[in-house]
């Protein structure tokens, strides 16, 4: 670790960061996390693990053992994505993602019923907007959400929904008031998995085993109305505030990603030889470790600036597209790169290039893809 983050980040958070490179680098070790990646499974052991720690509080309220805020989760996102990306996510999709919005928006009941078992990584959560004809103009989601008394019935298809496998909840994004515009009426509900009409299908993917990625079907089921969160009717506006700060904490898993990645084919390239000497004595080999060094560090600057910006109270839409297109982009860049540099053994299943040559595609898609955050990076500049 350098000080490169000391502008952003104050001793404590320098620590923090610290603390959690150094667990996981002895708890989720590459073998682990090749295993989970092969047979997709969830890092179980290890998310035990990180629970023990008290790390699924991090950024909940004080009160639900929270410790922090944006920047606390920039470190912890980002340290994750280092030693594994299905850590990262899973961790950011319960966390950071739905923990939050049930924490911003959710009842006090709400919180009381869901916030423990969340920090004590009892309670899983997935977080279903898009549907077949709905990814990157979420707002014209379809699934219906039919207010009946104290019930919301859904009905409808949610598509490519991160661990809903193995969610205890899905926060679904339905449409509760079909009369009205487009982005008005759609409201957030907590779909109990196991409710009768919840189907869950795994999708085969190119990346992403360890989380899965699924289809959720809904037909006819009953939510009881406590299980709303925030308004009803007023979900845009807040599924809009979990994807914004969604889109900071996936900029710092690709600059974790990135620096793995850096690191592996670095640690590889100085002992490879050929023509009787280290690889890295080739230029056409060592720039584009130097310049995929560069990248990150200026992804990871964008990405705290971000964090900062959160945390502070500033206005980050424009700052919070740009780290996430830089730093998604760059990752991508860099794993096309490092398999390039360790040849057959970058493309080889036994290291892990291979696994960031995939995991970095999903960033540059998921998250709102990165032609749509040009688009609000865009519009902010006026143009
Ligand atoms: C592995 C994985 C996990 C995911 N997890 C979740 C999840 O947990 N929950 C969830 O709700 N969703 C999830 N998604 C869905 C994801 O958010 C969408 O895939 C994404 O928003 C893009 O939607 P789409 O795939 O329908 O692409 P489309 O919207 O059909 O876009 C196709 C192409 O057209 C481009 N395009 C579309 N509109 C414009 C425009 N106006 N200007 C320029 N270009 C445009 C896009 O950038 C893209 O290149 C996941 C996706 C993947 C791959």
């Amino acid at each position: 670790m350098t000080d490169e983050l000391k502008p952003f980040l104050d001793e404590s958070q320098l620590q923090w960061r610290e603390t959690v490179h150094r667990f996981l680098a002895k708890n989720c070790l590459p073998d682990y996390v090749r295993e989970c990646d092969e047979q997709k499974k969830l890092p179980e052991e290890l998310l035990e693990k990180v629970a023990e720690q008290g790390w699924f509080a991090v950024t909940l309220p004080e009160e639900h053992g929270g410790i922090g805020g944006y920047l606390e989760m920039a470190a912890m996102v980002e340290m994750a994505a280092y030693h594994s990306i299905a850590l990262a996510r899973h961790w950011n999709l319960n966390v950071n993602m739905v923990g939050g919005a049930i924490a911003r928006f959710g009842s006090p009941e709400l919180k009381e019923r869901m916030l423990p078992g969340l920090a004590e990584g009892r309670l899983r959560f997935a977080f279903a907007l898009s549907e077949n004809g709905a990814g990157s103009d979420a707002a014209a989601l379809r699934t219906k959400g039919q207010v009946d008394g104290d019930v919301i019935r859904l009905n409808g298809t949610k598509m490519w929904i991160s661990g809903a496998m193995v969610a205890d909840y899905i926060l679904t994004a339905c449409r509760t008031d079909p009369g009205s515009k487009k982005h008005d009426g759609i409201s957030l509900v907590l779909v109990p998995a196991k409710a009768p009409g919840v189907e869950v299908t795994p999708i085969p993917m190119l990346g992403g085993h360890a989380v899965r990625t699924c289809e959720v079907n809904l037909d006819d089921v009953e939510v009881p109305m406590d299980l709303l969160v925030g308004e009803l009717h007023g979900g845009w506006k807040q599924a809009l505030s979990v994807v914004a700060k969604e889109r900071v904490s996936l900029a710092c898993m690709c600059v974790g990603g990135a620096q793995a990645a850096i690191d592996l084919a670095v640690e590889y390239a100085t002992q490879r030889e050929q023509f009787g000497r280290k690889i890295t004595a080739f230029q056409a080999v060592s720039y584009p470790l130097v310049d995929a060094q560069t990248r990150t560090d200026a992804a990871r600057m964008l990405a705290y600036r971000a964090a900062w910006l959160l945390d502070n109270g500033y206005p980050c839409d424009r700052e919070a597209s740009q780290t996430k297109v830089f730093a998604s982009d760059s990752y991508m860049k860099t794993a096309v790169d490092g398999v390039q540099v360790m040849g057959a053994n970058g493309y080889a299943a036994e290291y892990a290039m291979q696994r960031h040559f995939r995991e970095a595609k999903l960033f540059q898609i998921f998250g709102g893809t990165n032609e749509i955050q040009r688009i609000v990076i865009g519009r902010a500049m006026g143009l």
